[in-house]
């Protein structure tokens, strides 16, 4: 008998579960572990979100099927919140889609846009997703490396012309995971002039266009001119306001690619429950102070990881603008993953090597602070006396 596909064979392990089962067996053993290496923030969701939730559960109407394409408050409320943030114009029936989470859409959007043998362009170092889906669409990934002396932006002008030739679709994800880079609206503007050339569709992943600190705001690709007809914007929930077992992202931009994305999404899913679609839409109508107070908490955390690691000799970080992680070069003489090793051996705390991301995350590691802040403090100062370099 076979029970599996090649293509889910050819699924490489999800390295974040297999951290997981090593934590778990330390934890066994008695080793008190500090996780750093989830991106899943501690923080709870705010209490007037789960208490529209609660709200909406006794309204039998919202018991029933959902709208697949999400339910016309929510798709508003994604209007309204590009317009606030972006002052983009987005029309809620034809340029929103509701999302059971953006991994969801991401994974979706693939084979709603491709066809087997067909080129999608992926960074690197990059959330894991993109990348396997695209296998799993039976789709090329060709890979775009990400430099630091590049601000990791993609090099476009030095991806191979036949490889243009047979892209469908690129990838960006900024605010950037792992990297915590961000680019400005001229960078997405010099990318949608590309992909209208090229006839190429772009998805921006925007996890963390609200997890950012100070004066900065980052931009919408869809600030863009012209993006509407070449790009795309996936958003979430998940990570802005702290809500990741919900299950509720979007994806914003071009009709026709949404028109796309939600045939596919009609054949397989019927959306997201609609109480969970409404505590959301609710969120994105509301003030967005609870985001600040959460930002503040992040940023005394990286602050915190950032001033831990110059002391100990970990040169060239900075606490970045957005996103909650610090990503830095591992010292000299170790490898990415014979370094998170050796913080876990010395230290108990879990961090993420560079290479989890991709090949050319290898001299790098990520360390997410979505842990309590004692807790933080307490890897900060296990780093501070009993890392060594
Ligand atoms: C966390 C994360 C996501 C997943 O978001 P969900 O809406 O919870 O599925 C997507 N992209 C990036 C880059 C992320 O870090």
């Amino acid at each position: 008998m076979r029970y599996r596909s090649n293509r889910v064979s050819s699924i490489p392990p999800y390295t974040f579960l297999e951290m997981k089962k090593h934590k778990e067996k330390l934890i066994e053993q008695g080793v008190d572990i500090i996780d750093l290496g989830m991106g899943d923030p501690d923080l709870p969701t705010h209490p007037h979100v789960v208490e529209k939730l609660m709200e909406e559960l006794q309204d039998s109407n919202n018991l029933k099927y959902p709208n697949p394409i999400g339910c016309i408050e929510y798709r508003k409320a994604v209007a309204h919140f590009y317009k606030k943030q972006y002052d983009v114009d987005l029309n809620p029936e034809t340029e929103v889609i509701a999302l059971i989470g953006s991994k969801e859409g991401t994974a979706n959007l693939i084979p709603a846009l491709i066809d087997p043998g067909e080129t999608v362009l992926i960074p690197d170092p990059a959330y894991p997703v993109y990348e396997m889906a695209t296998i799993l669409a039976n789709g090329r990934c060709y890979k775009m490396p990400l430099e630091e002396e590049n601000n990791y932006e993609p090099e476009i002008s030095s991806i191979p012309d036949h490889v243009i030739k047979e892209a469908k679709l690129m990838f960006l994800n900024y605010p950037n995971n792992p990297t915590t880079a961000c680019v400005d609206v001229d960078f997405f503007q010099r990318v949608c002039n590309f992909a209208k050339k090229n006839e190429l569709i772009i998805a921006n992943d925007s996890a963390y266009n609200m997890v950012s600190y100070g004066e900065y705001k980052p931009p919408s690709i869809l600030q863009a001119n012209g993006a509407m007809e070449v790009a795309v914007e996936f958003g979430t929930l998940s990570k802005t306001f702290n809500m990741t077992g919900f299950r509720i992202g979007y994806m914003v931009g071009n009709a026709e690619v949404i028109k796309s994305l939600s045939i596919l999404k009609g054949n397989i899913d019927t959306g997201q429950f609609t109480p969970i679609q409404k505590a959301a839409a609710y969120a994105l109508q509301g003030d967005y102070h609870c985001i600040e107070e959460y930002n503040g908490i992040y940023q005394s955390r990286l602050n915190a990881v950032v001033e831990a690691l110059k002391s100990i000799g970990v040169v060239d970080i900075e606490v970045p603008k957005a996103a909650y992680f610090v990503w830095a070069r591992v010292p000299k003489g170790y490898t990415s993953a014979e370094f998170a090793q050796f913080v876990l051996e010395k230290t108990g705390v879990i961090i993420t090597p560079g290479t989890a991301f991709g090949e050319n995350g290898e001299g790098y590691f990520r360390i997410a602070v979505s842990v309590d802040s004692h807790r933080i403090q307490e890897a900060v100062t296990r780093i501070k006396n009993k890392l060594f370099l």
